[in-house]
């Protein structure tokens, strides 16, 4: 058997703000090397103490996107599987409270013999056995560290020591690519690049060159630029890659591949890579190029809570679910626009209910406590009163089961215990596996978490969507429908169609079509598994349900 080649290694870091695009180039800088027939996987590393992203409020920091093996990471993460068309693990993703927890660990546990453990160099040196470890395990060509932050922060400088020190260690399989932002200010109209100038500055004093830049912006960089840059940031001329600001972030790897990067990349590398793969190339421009092409519009509501961060709304907090929605739609070829509702409006406001007649769907994603939730409950039974496509996620699922046993079998008191412990009919109970943790406040990483499979009952909306009996879906969640309550539920007409394979989890609520066009609620999150080249067979069929309604 041939000998394996060296693993590679390209860190990908942040020069002078946030939010300009690191995890994206990282996603889309996978996804050309991938299509150069190169086995690619992806890292985050989060700088901050949390052990990982489950703890957190998504307005504080985005979506937590669940791998399959139930890692609470962050959103990232599910930009690296879209692009790449890969599962991660939990070795593709770390903070610094897990590096910490796991030296912490080693150390109580006489891994070190005997040795002072200290900062430096045991936390870089705990972080590049982790890089080194993931690599090896996705028997990667490849691996793209993506560290969290700006540099010039102190939060991420023991991951960019551990980036320089495996420089060191292997020093032609190692380069680093900064994603840096050149403000043109209204004012002068001219794109600046003293900024970066200095980011790389700053970057250069942790011993680390960046050997590719990438030049975020409104607009293209143009020559004089890239000379300036290239000359004031040691960074050969070739190297410094116009990314101006695209229509979608799917054109983000096409500009990349106009600028030759995956050549650079592979020609800094010392990597000998085939001619782009033409035929995956074509189905990602194919479906870029839906895109912006897709013209006829699908109005979407989302309802929920998670939206406002002081005066602005985060769409950042459902990015999957957006994500999803966006690629079933554009195969149908509509173009989804997104309205953001706040459900405590439809408890203030219930009059305000009426205006959801005006949406082709209505989509409750997952949440948590008890904020908001009287209002979807509101809206779910508007939903299911006037025919319009519903679909819920997880508490979405729990809260459609909710109505039903409230508006339907007439139990007014019906709740979530996560709501209203006290209520006689819990119709939505705390899961046994759950007891535990919640008695000792033990909540991280303690919920039903990642993928399990279900079975599909013939026959129903669901089963049709998936065209397959056997499904494996992501989970996040603590409560599960009550086993008290299936029977009559199911008397009164609301169908279970996916169940664990046990048979005691409800998976799937839906009603038949006859009764209604879509109403459907899933205890898993489907978001998760959408992928750009393969939408979400019941997004699809929630998109399609939408279409007909606008048509009705
Ligand atoms: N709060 C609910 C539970 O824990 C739903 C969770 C979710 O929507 N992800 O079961």
């Amino acid at each position: 058997m041939a000998k394996k080649k060296n693993c590679k290694y390209i860190f990908v870091v942040g020069g002078v703000i946030s939010g300009v695009g690191k995890g994206v180039t990282s996603s889309s800088i996978g996804l050309i090397l991938k299509n150069r027939g190169l086995s690619v996987t992806s890292i985050k590393i989060d700088p901050y103490i949390n052990v990982d992203a489950g703890t957190m409020n998504p307005t504080e920091h985005g979506e937590v996107f669940v791998l399959n093996d139930g890692n609470e990471t962050d959103q990232d993460m599910g930009n690296y599987e879209r692009f790449l068309g890969i599962d991660l693990t939990r070795l593709n993703y770390m903070t610094t409270g897990l590096v910490y927890q796991t030296v912490i660990e080693k150390e109580r546990n006489l891994e070190y013999k005997g040795k002072c453990v200290e900062v430096v160099p045991h936390i870089p040196l705990e972080v590049m056995g982790r890089i080194k470890e993931a690599g090896k395990r996705a028997d990667a060509d490849v691996v793209i560290i993506e560290i969290g932050g700006t540099v010039g922060e102190y939060q991420n400088m023991l991951f960019l020591e551990a980036a320089r020190m495996m420089k060191i260690e292997y020093p032609k399989d190692v380069i680093f690519v900064m994603v840096s932002y050149l403000p043109t200010p209204s004012k002068v109209g001219e794109m600046k690049t003293k900024p970066t100038q200095n980011a790389v500055r700053t970057l250069n004093a942790s011993g680390i060159q960046p050997d590719i830049l990438i030049a975020r912006g409104e607009t293209s960089l143009d020559e004089k630029r890239k000379e300036k840059i290239s000359l004031f940031c040691n960074i050969l001329s070739g190297r410094v890659i116009s990314a101006p600001d695209m229509h979608s972030i799917y054109d983000i790897p096409i500009n990349f591949e106009k600028e030759k990067l995956s050549d650079k990349l592979c020609d800094i590398l010392g990597v000998t890579c085939r001619k782009p793969d033409k035929k995956a190339w074509n189905s990602w421009k194919k479906f870029a190029k839906l895109a912006h092409d897709s013209k006829d519009i699908v109005k979407i509501a989302m309802i929920g809570k998670y939206f406002e961060t002081g005066d602005f709304i985060l769409s950042d907090s459902y990015l999957s679910v957006i994500e999803a929605i966006k690629y079933s739609a554009y195969v149908q070829n509509r173009k989804p626009i997104f309205t953001w509702l706040n459900s405590v409006d439809f408890e203030k406001s219930p009059e305000k209910l009426k205006g959801l007649k005006k949406y082709d769907g209505i989509v409750v994603p997952g949440g948590f406590g008890s904020r908001g939730v009287e209002g979807i409950i509101n809206s779910v039974k508007f939903a299911r009163e006037n025919k319009i496509p519903y679909f819920g996620l997880c508490y979405g699922m729990q809260l459609l089961v909710i109505e039903y046993a409230r508006n339907v079998l007439k139990i007014k008191d019906a709740n979530t215990r996560e709501v209203n412990p006290g209520s006689k009919n819990i119709v939505i109970d705390v899961m046994e596996s759950q007891k535990e943790h919640l008695k000792k406040s033990s909540y991280g990483g303690s919920m039903r978490l990642g993928g399990y499979k279900a079975l599909l009952r013939d026959g129903t909306i669901a089963r049709r969507a998936y065209s397959k009996k056997e499904i494996i879906e992501r989970h996040r969640h603590r409560y599960e429908v009550n086993p008290a309550f299936i029977a009559d539920l199911e008397a009164k007409g609301l169908i279970f169609s996916g169940r664990s394979p046990e048979g005691h989890l409800m998976e799937i609520a839906e009603l038949p079509k006859e009764k209604h066009p879509f109403f459907l609620g899933t205890q898993f999150h489907p978001e998760f598994l959408a992928r750009p080249l393969s939408p979400h067979p019941l997004f699809t069929a929630f998109i399609k349900a939408c279409i007909n309604k606008k048509k009705r």
